[in-house]
């Protein structure tokens, strides 16, 4: 879908009209625009207890519509974003938001709840990143317990970098997840040696898990290696009712998946996860 051609050049699908357009400086402009007027919004999506059925984890989503070309999706705008450096205000942005979020809905008596944040790896070897986040819970009052950082394998390859930062985000009191697992350089030594709570099944094994007997192995082992070190596991891209049994039957601890629901919007979250319970019914 997406075409990297150099590093001004992104060439992509429109959603709208169809066609490809190559000028990456325009979407360039477009983002930085959308940035200062405060265009980008956070989606959210439930990661439902495997044991409970309940939904108390969800992981925030940013979403872009330009006026010009609808939707982009953020694995268009993301690399961009890290390529140009704007990747910082976003991601601090982020943070913030959910940060903001996450007060508004204690405020509302809702305080057993987590959100899960994705940090690029550029934005994690900004020196001002934990204190930043230190900053946001101190302004927002929250539990820190409350907040998850999503790394992804490519975070950890400079481990002398990112071991202390790890390790700071923990003793805040911070969950901290592998998003993507098995799909990078996944090395068991980091496992070892780094700070981690969750690990993150990627949707390429969850996919086929029902008809490809190595993606069934695959994950029946990275969840049987996640339990065995005390890690909580959670599947990604959980789309049918099958592979929901499949996973629970194998021990998995939770499901994230357009089968219970795709990211959502704020309003609709509360109605759907916040208010009532609708989803236990689902599952148990
Ligand atoms: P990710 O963190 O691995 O997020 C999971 C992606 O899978 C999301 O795509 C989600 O909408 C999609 N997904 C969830 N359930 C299903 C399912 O059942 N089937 C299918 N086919 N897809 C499912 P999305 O929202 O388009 O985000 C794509 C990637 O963009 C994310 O992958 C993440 O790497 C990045 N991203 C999104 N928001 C942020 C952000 O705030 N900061 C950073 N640094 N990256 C972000
Ligand atoms: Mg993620
Ligand atoms: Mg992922
Ligand atoms: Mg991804």
């Amino acid at each position: 879908r997406v075409k990297e051609k150099g590093r001004a050049h992104y060439q992509f699908y429109c959603t709208d009209m169809n066609s490809v357009i190559t000028n990456v400086v325009t979407l360039e402009t477009h983002l930085r625009k959308a940035i200062e007027k405060n265009e980008l919004v956070l989606y959210y999506q439930p990661q439902i207890d495997c044991e409970t059925g309940e939904a108390k984890c969800f992981e925030a989503l940013l979403r872009w519509k330009d006026h010009e070309f609808g939707h982009i999706s953020p694995d268009v705008f993301i690399p961009l974003a890290e390529d140009t450096g704007m990747i910082i205000s976003i991601g601090n942005w982020v943070i913030e938001s959910v940060c903001k979020q996450i007060k508004t809905w204690n405020e509302k008596g809702i305080d057993d709840i987590r959100i899960a944040i994705n940090i690029s790896p550029k934005q994690m070897n900004q020196p001002n990143f934990v204190p930043f986040i230190q900053l946001m819970i101190e302004k927002y009052n929250l539990n820190p317990s409350s907040l998850e950082i999503e790394i992804t394998e490519g975070v950890m390859h400079d481990t002398r970098e990112v071991v202390p930062i790890l390790f700071k985000l923990k003793q805040l009191g911070i969950y901290i997840s592998v998003d993507d697992f098995g799909t990078g350089f996944s090395s068991l030594n980091y496992l070892k040696r780094f700070p981690i709570d969750g690990l993150k099944i990627d949707q390429s094994f969850i996919k086929e898990i029902l008809s490809d007997e190595k993606d069934a192995a695959i994950t029946t082992t990275i969840i049987h290696l996640g339990k065995s070190l005390g890690l909580e596991v959670i599947a990604e891209g959980v789309e049918e009712k099958e592979q929901v049994s499949f996973l629970r039957n194998v021990g998995c601890h939770k499901i994230q998946g357009y089968y219970f629901s795709k990211p959502i919007p704020v309003d609709e979250l509360e109605k759907m996860f916040l208010c009532s319970s609708p989803m236990k019914k689902i599952l148990i």
